[in-house]
């Protein structure tokens, strides 16, 4: 049994998690219409520390009306470009004066250590926001000749709009950054929101809605409602005057939402699971790739969409590269959040640790060995120990299904075919890491890799900049650089007869 020291709470921290439970609707914090509230737990302990407010279709059905108003007299598309940039970067500039809050409002909801949201998570979130900016101003149409129409007696141009009402559902994983990852592009692009953070983390997003008013964003431009996915998620995704959702989350609910949004055919974007394929070569450096193969899989304890956990490493390396992993146990051994020795803290809930540990299960039922882990340490909370499996085939579902959690499943291979085959062999593709110092042998694996996105002798490395989403089951368009603001416009042509 593990005796971890609990950490004291910071006045801030105290602050937001005794605030009275409410919706951010129109510029104001308003009460539920029917005063359902849902338990915030900290993960690390498994104690109820707050509350939130269940929003019923009612509410929602209130903040799209806001959000729709708020769009239709143009009250924020209407602003000159550089208002819209500079209001976004004093809300960047909020959120960073407020990021050793956030990061521990984030450790306290999520699990996640204080100091890993400290450097990845908030970070993140404000460099969502500040790039973003850049672009209110720098997305335009174009002044395109005409091809059949005689070019002097026409004169033919494009513009650039907002797509309208944004419905943006976010996960529990990562919930500041995800939420600023939705808000940024939008309010670039000039649209509304209506933002829904996970039911298991909703707090950091709604004291980001203390911000966005502080900032200077005007009444109904953002509006925040906490709650559950199949009520007020759902009414979301089905509400006619929402004119695009923007999703993060579980493969199954994605497909769900893709399916409820089409009696209305709204703009979809859809950022979905995965089931990464980290390819070792013969090649590397143990040293350094094993330590990374950990990484992959161990940070924010699996709960990554981009998580590595499938492990290809050549036969010729297999043993040493396991070895290695194994050797990073008592590094990323599960702490409590605010432990400023934690680089992993415990799953988010008591949900997802059962669902974690029922594939350990399977995976040992299936004829599975344990290299690593394989179990959880006795202790309050949901902490699990990290895990690595050998003797695995892919007809596992261990190795064939997302587990999302500090789980990696290690697999020999002997050729480049053979390796490419087998990291294709998933319904999933939304990222793979290859190590290699032979860089033909990388270009061949990133061409041949189905996946959004391809690290070489890195994992997880995000940047703003960068497209970022999902080949097959892993999503549906892109967020992040040009392309993430893109999604948030729509494209109108001109035809004026001179
Ligand atoms: P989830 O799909 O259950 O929930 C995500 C969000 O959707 C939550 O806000 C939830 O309230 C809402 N929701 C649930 N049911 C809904 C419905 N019927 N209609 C509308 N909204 C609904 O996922 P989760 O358990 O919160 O997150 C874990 C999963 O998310 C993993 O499978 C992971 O791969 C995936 N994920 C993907 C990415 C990515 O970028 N591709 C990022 C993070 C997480």
């Amino acid at each position: 049994t593990l005796s971890y020291q609990q950490h004291a709470y910071s006045a801030a921290a105290q602050k937001s998690l005794s605030r009275k439970p409410a919706l951010f609707i129109n510029g104001e914090w308003v009460a539920s219409s029917h005063g359902e509230l849902i338990d915030v737990e900290d993960p690390s302990s498994g104690k109820v520390v707050s509350q939130i407010v269940d929003a019923s279709v009612a509410d929602t059905d209130r903040a799209v009306a806001a959000a729709r108003a708020a769009f239709d007299d143009g009250r924020w598309s209407g602003l000159p470009p550089i208002a819209r940039e500079k209001i976004m970067l004093r809300l960047a500039d909020l959120i960073e004066a407020h990021a050793e809050e956030f990061a521990e409002l984030e450790a306290i909801d999520n699990g996640k250590p204080k100091t890993m949201a400290g450097a990845i998570d908030v970070p993140g979130a404000v460099s969502h926001i500040r790039y973003m900016a850049g672009f209110a101003a720098k997305v335009g149409g174009e002044t395109t000749p005409p091809y059949t129409l005689p070019a002097g007696a026409f004169f033919t141009y494009t513009v650039k709009e907002p797509v309208g009402v944004c419905a943006q559902i976010v996960p529990w994983n990562f919930p500041l950054l995800m939420a600023c990852l939705k808000v940024g592009p939008a309010l670039a692009a000039g649209c509304t929101i209506i933002l829904k953070p996970a039911e298991q983390t909703s707090l950091t997003a709604l004291r980001l809605a203390d911000l966005i008013a502080e900032a200077g964003i005007p009444a109904g431009v953002v509006n925040v409602i906490t709650g559950y996915g199949h009520v007020s998620g759902d009414r979301l995704v089905k509400h006619p005057d929402v004119d695009k959702v923007a999703f993060t989350g579980s493969t199954e609910i994605g497909k769900l939402i893709n399916k409820n949004a089409t009696d209305t055919l709204k703009h979809v974007t859809l950022e979905l699971g995965g089931k990464s394929p980290v390819v070792v070569m013969p090649d590397v450096d143990v040293a350094e790739a094993a330590p990374g193969a950990a990484g992959a899989i161990f940070f924010n304890s699996g709960q990554v969409c981009v998580a590595g956990s499938r492990l290809y490493a050549h036969r010729s390396v297999f043993d040493q590269v396991v070895e290695g992993i194994a050797n990073t146990a008592s590094f990323w051994a599960p702490r409590p959040s605010l432990d400023p020795a934690a680089h992993m803290g415990p799953l988010v809930s008591q949900e997802q640790f059962d669902r974690v540990m029922g594939y350990i299960e399977a995976g040992k039922r299936d004829g599975a060995s344990v290299a690593m882990g394989g179990d959880a340490p006795s202790a309050d909370g949901y902490y699990v120990n990290p895990t690595m499996l050998v003797n695995v085939n892919p007809q596992m579902s261990v190795v064939r299904e997302e587990i999302f959690g500090p789980v990696v499943v290690a697999q020999r291979f002997d050729d480049l075919d053979e390796v490419v085959k087998e990291a294709n062999n998933t319904q999933f593709g939304l990222a793979a890491s290859v190590w290699t110092k032979d860089a033909s042998t990388l270009h061949k694996l990133a061409s041949r890799i189905k996946a959004g996105t391809v690290w070489a002798n890195c994992h997880a490395m995000i940047d703003v900049a960068l497209p970022f989403g999902g080949y097959k089951e892993s999503g549906v368009g892109r967020e992040q650089g040009r392309a993430g603001i893109e999604a948030y416009l729509e494209t109108k042509s001109v035809i004026m007869k001179l």
